[in-house]
């Protein structure tokens, strides 16, 4: 089910549970303001989700109200994930999803990347 991206930060879901560690991932990546894992149900060769530590519900939620320092790091992050995977050279697609329309369904802010294939012109 989508989420409200509006609806305030819930500690219980999924992702900050990953992110504590109290569910196991197949962990990728991790520096100081992200970690990233594997999709568990990938829907390309490769499927990463890159998460910020922070606790942001949404891309809008994290674009409003995170610190300069937060946004610029998980940014960084995003790139670092895909050199450290090699994804730079053939390329990779990133995407957000946000709120009920965007099709959110996990309230923690989470970046997809997808590569490994040719994925074809971009479906809106
Ligand atoms: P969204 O629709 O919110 O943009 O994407 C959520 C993504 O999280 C989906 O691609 C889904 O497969 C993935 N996902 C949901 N639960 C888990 C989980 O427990 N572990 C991992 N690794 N991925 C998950």
């Amino acid at each position: 089910m989508p989420i409200d991206a509006t609806q305030p930060y819930d500690d219980q879901n999924i992702f900050a549970k990953i992110l504590r560690g109290e569910i196991p991932s197949k962990r990728v990546y991790e520096d100081d303001f992200a970690i990233a894992f594997h999709d568990i149900n990938p829907q390309a060769p490769t499927h990463l989700l890159v998460i910020p530590r922070g606790a942001y519900v949404s891309w809008d939620d994290f674009s409003a109200r995170a610190p300069d320092t937060e946004i610029a790091g998980f940014i960084r992050a995003v790139g670092a994930v895909a050199r450290a995977a090699g994804l730079v050279e053939p390329g990779y697609r990133l995407l957000a999803n946000i709120g009920q329309d965007g099709h959110q369904e996990v309230p923690h802010l989470h970046v997809h990347v997808f590569a490994g294939r040719p994925l074809g012109p971009m479906l809106a």
